[in-house]
């Protein structure tokens, strides 16, 4: 897709949406625990495949290595072997914000003084232009044009007249706006929090016998490790764990909780817990659901993998209607890279895609998907299932019509873009090729979910963080009016000068 903020690239042979990154940290002395990290990456390798990185803390210093390419690409067993600490973070990154290549790689480094910090971030900050702006005006260099470097600079910044790391983030936490989940180590300590709506999740596992504490996008990364789930760390929070342990403090005051529903929908592996539920058993409600809003007359209930196929589990169990596999998934395509031609697009969805000839042949079915983006991998999905003799298509998709661009973190920036936002559901149907479309309502998916505030932004249009003008202009289509974009003017908001002269005061 293109991204405006990130030079016109152009994802036009990509129909998905993507998560920007996970991310994983680790305190446990004297284990291996950039072995541990390399593990979780590989549990969280869903969420990021253009780079991975690993740093670790060993008590005198800071070591990074990253690079592009899968975690398992990325890294070497001689790798692991150097990079030996108590402390460690790690990254897998799928960038929509700023530098591709090494230089958007992350952990980012940032030196302070004599100490070193490295930051891993998952989401993406709406003011980071400004922030930027402003540290360079300070004479504070960049190495990228990713936010999370501004996030890793303004903390290096800010604990440079503090003198304390914990001071540094909760400073940087009170300027920043947006959707992010951080991990940060310095030689000696890890550090995780949340912005204030909790848009990101970030949980806190402990490690077996006492051996320390690990932070992860999701539990899958700490079942990997053998740690128990802890908790979520809450909205406004920042952890420290070091050698006197987990030390919490509510660094910004939290605001209306806002999870990203897509997290349930799409993002996360379906052996995650989130909100005390596997993400498999909500997507099996959310299927039972989509079965009692839009039934169909069909022979055969089928998913499209992953994320379709529990939800067609519970279409089938919900409906009566037998359920079976009819596409088979490849798992072992990388990158499919842009695809100039229609032609090599449909040859690009047939490397992930194959349909079960035998069991689809003479069969009207109901097809369950997660979402429809641009609708171009739906036709040809459609049209792969016709060929291989399918009578009727009822396509059904257990979330509803994505209408609104995301700017916390996820790669649909540009209204146009977005089929649904242009055509009505019944047109939709027709130009994908389908008998039958229906789209699960926003109640019916919030039912699905345990109690407590989503993010529905993309559906909707209800933007839960204020978006700066310079980051959604020309992103949206004439006649579409969504909430809460206008910033704060700019003589209310507060700079990074200013709180600095904070912290400054405070000290004297
Ligand atoms: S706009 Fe959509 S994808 Fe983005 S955070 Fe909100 S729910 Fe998630």
């Amino acid at each position: 897709m293109t991204n405006q903020r990130d030079g016109g690239r152009d994802r036009a042979g990509s129909d998905e949406l993507h998560e920007e990154c996970g991310i994983f940290g680790v305190y446990a002395p004297g284990k291996d625990v950039a072995r541990m990290t390399y593990f979780a990456l590989v549990a969280l390798q869903h969420r990021g495949q253009e780079s991975a990185g690993i740093a670790v803390g060993d008590g005198s210093t800071v070591l990074v290595n990253k690079d592009e390419g899968l975690a398992s690409q990325v890294f070497t067993d001689a790798d692991m072997s150097a990079l030996s600490g108590d402390v460690a973070i790690g990254h897998v990154r799928y960038g929509t914000n700023g530098s591709k290549g090494w230089r958007g790689a992350q952990p980012h480094l940032s030196t302070i003084g004599d100490s070193i910090i490295a930051l891993a971030h998952n989401g993406t900050l709406v003011n980071s232009d400004d922030l930027r702006r402003q540290l360079l005006d300070l004479n504070v260099p960049f190495m990228s044009n990713t936010d999370s470097e501004v996030a890793t600079r303004l903390i290096g910044y800010f604990t440079q007249n503090t003198h304390h790391i914990r001071e540094g983030v909760r400073s940087t936490m009170e300027l920043l706006e947006g959707a992010y989940a951080m991990v940060l180590i310095n030689e000696r300590a890890l550090y995780a929090f949340r912005d204030p709506n909790g848009i990101r999740p970030l949980v806190l596992g402990e490690l077996p016998d006492g051996a320390g504490w690990c932070v992860a996008s999701e539990t899958c990364a700490l079942d990997i490790v053998g740690a128990r789930f802890v908790r979520d760390v809450r909205p406004g929070e920042v952890l420290r764990v070091d050698d006197s342990g987990v030390v919490s403090e509510q660094a910004v005051p939290p605001r209306e909780r806002a999870l990203c529903i897509f997290e349930h929908v799409y993002f996360a592996r379906p052996d995650s817990v989130m909100e005390g539920d596997t993400i498999y058993s909500d997507r099996v409600r959310m299927g039972q659901c989509l079965a009692r809003e839009a039934p169909a007359d069909a022979d055969l209930v089928i998913g499209v993998p992953d994320s379709g196929v529990p939800a067609a589990v519970g279409y089938a169990r919900e409906s009566g209607i037998p359920y079976d596999q009819g596409l088979v998934k490849n798992r072992y395509v990388g990158r499919t890279f842009i695809q100039p031609t229609q032609e090599l697009r449909e040859m690009g969805v047939r490397m992930k895609l194959n349909p079960l000839r035998e069991v689809i042949a003479g069969k009207r079915l109901v097809v369950v998907d997660d979402s429809i983006v641009r609708g171009t991998t739906s036709k040809q999905i459609v049209r792969m299932l016709r060929e291989a003799g399918a009578t009727e298509i009822h396509m059904r998709i257990v979330s509803p019509e994505i209408k609104w661009p995301c700017f916390y973190g996820i790669d649909t920036d540009v209204q146009g873009q977005l089929i649904s936002a242009n055509y009505t559901c019944e047109e939709v149907c027709d130009q994908i090729g389908a008998d039958s479309l229906a789209f699960l309502s926003i109640g019916g998916l919030k039912s699905c979910v345990s109690p407590g505030g989503y993010c529905c932004a993309c559906f909707n249009g209800d933007y839960v963080v204020e978006i700066p003008e310079e980051s959604f202009r020309g992103k949206f289509l004439k006649g579409y009016h969504p909430n809460n974009l206008t910033s704060a003017p700019e003589s209310t908001r507060r700079r990074v000068s200013e709180v600095a002269e904070q912290i400054e005061k405070e000290n004297q």
